[in-house]
């Protein structure tokens, strides 16, 4: 059989490997291979944004992995940690909040030594990255390809809970990713026409039709393949045979936070001991691989209502559902056009922090375990979710064994350092003074959770590990940066090993104070600059073809148009 060549393969058609397909397809001069590990995303159930819950049952779209189990978390059961599987990746099965986190988190990986990641510097990426249906300004872009929509309102209890929050004495904010971040408000949604945007809607689907791109799905990339520290392609398992394909220019791992590491350690890169213990001889060590990891941990507090006007699983609940389907699919309207979680707040739950440590996400159910906990669903109520933005401790990945195809070991690790659970139970009184409000009065029910009986730090704390969960933003097990536990440099190349890169959340140094699904895609068009700009860029705009590019000459560095001598 002939070699297979590409110029770039990209392991992962996720949120960052989508943007990545699609970007370095567009001169028409470079061979492209997304390999994606799932299945296509041809499926009503990712088009539908009310359909989230489908996808916590699935094992199809979800990789579905379980964390190691911790004595008192949980009460010892592991925690559910789903990641998108198949076209699209996380973006196709997630919660389509659109967040870019806080401008003093990108200055922070800035201040770790990461040039050119500052907030100024990543903003004209955000720009390029989104159309905002509130049309563009200083902050927002207007046309590009993922479309940010305005929340589509159907649970009235979301303007008690903001009304709520105003009696507590916190502000509004109609824009989290407006010049600040702090206050309440309701979230805007990766959505376009009552159908979710994934990242695959937005930036492969209108490549796919390039001659230069190939994408495989069902394809479980394996092993990478090196000549000597030089990666040059990629092994990859297909309908059960084992192939291999070249990469002539770099092979570019985005496979997400548990997967992309998992892939470096299948290939012999990672810690000694960690690579050993799983029976992979050492290929080239980097301690840092599948260590950092951070992950957004939360709980909440879920109220009981007198009242039936939010979501349940009830007979009746569900009864009051049945016209839904119908509007949806007459006139993608309805219930189904949204998210289910709709509200939200960043707070600080001290005046002396800089930005918000704490993300509430409000819910007009009673929503734990990843909604899996169809029981407690079934009755009337609300939650609300709280998020330590900025955990302190720090998670790790292993590998269980030399298959590719066994799930990762994910150690989660909450709670490891002291000030994440302060914040969590600090974070837990602000959600309980705000559903005390007035507002709330004539639908209080009981606090099922963690309980009003329950006051101090160490007692709200014990309560909320046993039924904690996740906000599903792993990041950092590959982190960017120059000291000895980096994986990737700040441009994204893994140290000490040619034409390889790892692009996706992973590379995230720290957590950002928000959702991770839009910053992994800015990842991604950094990225894609930095791959092509050696050969196309001229100090000048990047001639695409796709309009508009970000301008790299030195005292530009903005979206300053088509011509690309203006900045000259
Ligand atoms: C349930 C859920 C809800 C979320 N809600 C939100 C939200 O509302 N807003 C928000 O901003 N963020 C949200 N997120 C987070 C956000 O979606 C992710 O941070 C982001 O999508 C990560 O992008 P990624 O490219 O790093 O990885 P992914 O998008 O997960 O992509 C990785 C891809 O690589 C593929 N892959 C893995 N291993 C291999 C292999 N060996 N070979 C080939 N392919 C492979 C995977 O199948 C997957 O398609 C949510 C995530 C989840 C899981």
């Amino acid at each position: 059989m002939p070699e297979v060549h590409f110029d770039y393969i990209i392991v992962g058609g996720g949120s960052a490997g989508c943007v990545l397909a699609n970007r370095l397809s567009a001169s028409g001069k470079h061979r492209v291979c997304l390999l994606e590990a799932g299945p296509s995303d041809r499926t009503p159930f990712i088009t539908i944004p009310g359909a989230f819950a489908y996808f916590m049952f699935s094992r199809k779209y979800n990789w579905a992995f379980d964390s190691e189990p911790v004595a008192d978390i949980r009460e010892g059961q592991s925690i559910f940690c789903p990641q998108g599987k198949g076209l699209g990746g996380s973006s196709s099965i997630n919660a389509m909040i659109y967040i870019r986190g806080h401008r003093l988190d990108y200055d922070h990986w800035a201040s770790l030594g990461n040039h050119g990641w500052g907030w100024n510097d990543l903003l004209p990426y955000f720009k390029l990255n989104e159309c905002n249906e509130r049309g563009a300004d200083e902050l927002h872009g207007g046309s590009g390809p993922l479309f940010v929509s305005n929340c589509r309102n159907y649970y009235p209890i979301n303007e008690l809970f903001l009304k709520a929050a105003g009696e507590t004495g916190f502000s509004l904010n109609d824009d989290f990713n407006g010049p600040q971040q702090e206050g309440v408000g309701l979230y805007q949604f990766t959505i376009r026409d009552g159908k979710r945007c994934s990242a695959s809607r937005a930036y492969l689907r209108p490549a796919m039709s390039r001659e230069i791109l190939t994408v495989k799905c069902n394809a479980l990339a394996s092993r990478i393949l090196f000549e000597g520290k030089k990666a040059v392609g990629i092994e990859y398992r297909q309908k059960g045979a084992l192939k291999r394909i070249y990469a002539d220019r770099e092979v570019i791992v985005s496979a997400g936070a548990y997967n992309s590491p998992k892939l470096l350690m299948l290939s012999g890169i990672g810690g000694r001991a960690s690579l050993e213990g799983a029976g992979i001889t050492p290929f080239h060590e980097l301690p840092g691989v599948g260590e950092n990891l951070q992950e957004h941990v939360d709980s909440c507090v879920l109220q009981a209502s007198r009242k039936s006007d939010g979501f349940s699983t009830s007979v009746g609940g569900l009864l009051k559902m049945w016209r839904e389907p119908f509007r949806y699919l007459l006139g993608k309207k309805g219930k189904l056009e949204s998210s289910i979680t709709q509200a939200g707040a960043f707070l600080r739950t001290s005046e002396d922090l800089e930005a918000p440590d704490i993300q509430l996400h409000f819910l007009p159910l009673l929503y734990d375990d990843s909604g899996r906990n169809l029981k407690l669903m079934s009755q009337n109520g609300y939650s609300c979710h709280v998020c330590v933005l900025r955990p302190k401790s720090r998670g790790r990945m292993t590998l269980r064994s030399s298959d590719p195809a066994a799930p990762p070991r994910i150690d989660l690790n909450f709670f490891d350092h002291p000030d994440d659970g302060k914040t969590m139970a600090n974070g837990i009184r602000i959600a309980r003074r705000i559903l005390a409000a007035p507002s709330f009065n004539d639908r209080r029910g009981a606090e099922l959770s963690p309980g009003s009986e329950l006051q101090s730090d160490e007692e709200i704390l014990a309560r909320c590990k046993k039924t904690l969960g996740l906000v599903y933003h792993p990041v950092g097990t590959c982190k960017m940066g120059s000291d000895d536990m980096a994986v990737v440099d700040e441009s994204l190349k893994v140290h000490g090993l040619e034409s390889l890169r790892v692009v996706d959340a992973s590379i995230m140094p720290t957590l950002i104070g928000g959702n991770t699904n839009a910053p992994t895609m800015v990842i991604a068009e950094k990225a894609a600059d930095l791959i092509l700009q050696t050969e196309v860029w001229d100090g000048q705009l990047r001639a695409t073809g796709g309009g508009g590019r970000i301008c790299q000459h030195p005292d530009c560095g903005r979206l300053c148009g088509r011509n690309p001598h203006r900045c000259a």
